[in-house]
């Protein structure tokens, strides 16, 4: 079973339990398939820390809405 780390609690789970998400460009997304990509697992989609860590990833600000948009509804 392929596990991955969830980029806040840095816990260890399967990998078809969490969310696959990027940056690409500066651009929070779903994980489209190419390039770099990073986990999020079900426990941590509503963590206060979500739009610090999410900024440190995608060198940017990234609304909070617009993180639950994507995370909820994906893009
Ligand atoms: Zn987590």
């Amino acid at each position: 079973m392929t596990e991955r780390m969830c980029v806040v609690c840095r816990e260890r789970l399967p990998q078809k339990e969490m969310l696959r998400l990027q940056c690409k460009n500066g651009e929070f997304l779903r994980f489209e398939g190419i390039g770099r990509s990073f986990y999020l697992c079900t426990n941590c989609k509503n963590s206060k820390k979500l739009d610090k860590i999410i900024k440190r990833i995608c060198k940017k600000n990234i609304s909070i809405e617009n993180i639950k948009e994507i995370i909820v509804y994906g893009n």
